[in-house]
């Protein structure tokens, strides 16, 4: 059993004001295989405290300090590349490959990433030739940096290295259902040397250390992904100090399937939804096909799905693993029952556990067709392997549907003709679309529309969220 009891704080790993003992559930076998503690208000005020410490000589560091200690971060994260891959295959169930290739290698991607934007930025500068305003860029303050499950290393280095760049000293509490790559983390930085104060780290739950986090008075910022429920009650538990709160929230991506797309274009719509086991914000769970090739498309997607095996995280291959636990098997498969309920053919899969898996939180890759718009399976974020697939006629039906929904994260289209493809493109309500399944570069700007969100991570537009912007008149040069 691995014991990573202990939070990091003001640079030493200390234990928890009170004693609260928390099991780390490996969901392909449904035994424990970490503890962890959760932790209190007092843990949280300690940890804010010394980040506001820190703050005082961190933000007035320069340039080249902040980048020689992103690179030696950098340096040893891809060192403990092992270690990582196995801490988020057990903790939330990616199959080894996917952990490492996926997973891990979105960790290394944004932290390159990162320090060529820090090289590139320059904090001060001019507002015009011909004035004598000057314009500055500092960093924001203490941050709360609160991250989910689903992609554990991608969501905690999107928040963390930008906000050390920046200058920006935070609290970071990781998912409690998925904690231990995020004390990995917190390892690693510990490693790297930063000065005590300026990264600390406490596990716990929602309710009570991410609820601190969001209401406190010395909190300048909160930076949120997760699901929109808890967005909303830390949006508005933060209204009270008027501190800014960027929110990476939930999806319902719609893909549009014209009739002259490429010809892999509904199978590879299958594998992207399927993977991750289905828990991507992103996912393109709403499969809208052009009705001439309806009934070719759902052959394909059925065959597709039957195609694709579910196993232990703990074997190598390109399987798909468990969900992450009880309470998202436990919605997906209610989800499954009332997609079935309200009338949608079921297709492949279905509620039952997988052949030859009679123990994990494993769902079979499911496919729902003759969907409608209006049934749960199609307005719900499900975050499992279930794909509902919806004819349409026209292409303005086709985004009328995709844009009938709270969420506007990703949307994706495929088609041959790429005078349609951009047109639909500026049509559709989200933050990315993705044509032709081409993905999107490392650093380009992520986050949401409607109910998906605020902000935007990545890139220079990520970057720029841990920053205020100064402007100073009388500046002689
Ligand atoms: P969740 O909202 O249950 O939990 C996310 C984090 O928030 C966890 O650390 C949790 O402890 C904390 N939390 C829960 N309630 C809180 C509260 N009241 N105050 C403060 N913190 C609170 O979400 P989850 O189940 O861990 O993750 C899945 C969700 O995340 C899905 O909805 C998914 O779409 C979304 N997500 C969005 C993005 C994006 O970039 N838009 C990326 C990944 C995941």
């Amino acid at each position: 059993m691995i014991e990573k009891k202990n939070f990091y704080i003001n640079g030493k790993w200390v234990s928890p004001s009170k004693p609260n003992n928390f099991e780390v559930i490996d969901p392909s076998t449904e035994d424990p295989f970490a503890i962890i503690s959760l932790g209190s208000e007092q843990d949280v005020d300690d940890a804010i405290k010394a980040a506001k410490i820190a703050f005082e000589s961190w933000r007035e560091t320069s340039k080249e300090k902040r980048l020689s200690l992103l690179e030696k971060f950098d340096e040893i994260y891809n060192r403990r590349w092992d270690e990582m891959v196995n801490a988020q295959s057990t903790e939330m169930g990616a199959p080894l490959d996917y952990s490492s290739e996926i997973h891990t290698k979105m960790g290394a991607d944004i932290s390159k990433n990162t320090l060529k934007i820090l090289k590139d930025f320059n904090f001060e500068h001019q507002f015009d030739i011909k004035s004598n305003n000057h314009i500055r860029y500092e960093p924001i303050g203490v941050c709360g940096l609160i991250t989910p499950w689903n992609f554990p290393m991608n969501q905690i280095v999107l928040k963390v290295i930008p906000a050390l760049a920046a200058g920006c000293t935070m609290i970071l509490k990781p998912s409690e259902i998925a904690p231990i790559s995020g004390v990995l983390f917190a390892e690693m930085i510990d490693e790297a040397g930063f000065p005590p104060g300026v990264f600390n780290l406490v596990n716990g739950n929602g309710e009570v250390v991410g609820n601190h986090i969001s209401g406190h008075p010395d909190i300048d910022m909160v930076s949120f992904t997760g699901s929109t429920r808890a967005g909303k009650l830390i949006q508005k538990n933060a209204a009270d100090t008027i501190k800014k709160v960027t929110l990476e929230l939930g999806g319902k991506g719609g893909n549009i399937v014209f009739a002259d797309s490429y010809p892999n274009a509904v199978r590879d719509g299958v594998r992207h939804i399927m993977s991750n086991s289905g828990q991507s914000c992103d996912a393109p769970t709403r499969m809208l096909v052009e009705r001439p090739i309806y009934e070719r498309a759902v052959k394909e997607a059925v065959d597709e799905a039957n195609k694709i095996k579910v196993d232990v995280a703990s074997k190598k291959g390109d399987h798909i693993g468990p969900l992450v636990s009880k309470i998202q098997y436990d919605k997906v498969i209610n989800l499954i029952n009332a997609g079935i309920k309200e009338g949608a053919t079921l297709a492949a899969g279905g509620p039952e556990l997988p052949d030859e898996l009679n123990k994990g939180y494993f769902v079979k890759p499911t496919i729902f067709t003759d969907v409608n718009n209006d049934m749960r399976i199609a307005r719900e974020e499900i975050f499992g392997p279930v794909l509902s697939i919806i004819p349409f006629e026209t292409e303005d039906e086709a985004i009328a549907i995709v844009n009938d929904t709270s969420y506007g994260l990703g949307n994706y289209l495929q088609t041959e003709d790429k005078e349609k493809a951009k047109r639909v493109a500026r049509k559709l309500r989200a933050g990315t679309i993705f044509i032709n399944g081409q993905g999107a570069d490392v650093g380009a700007p992520f986050g949401g529309y409607k109910q998906s969100g605020n902000g935007r991570e990545g890139g220079i537009w990520g970057f720029n969220e841990f920053l205020e912007v100064k402007a100073i008149t009388g500046w002689k040069n």
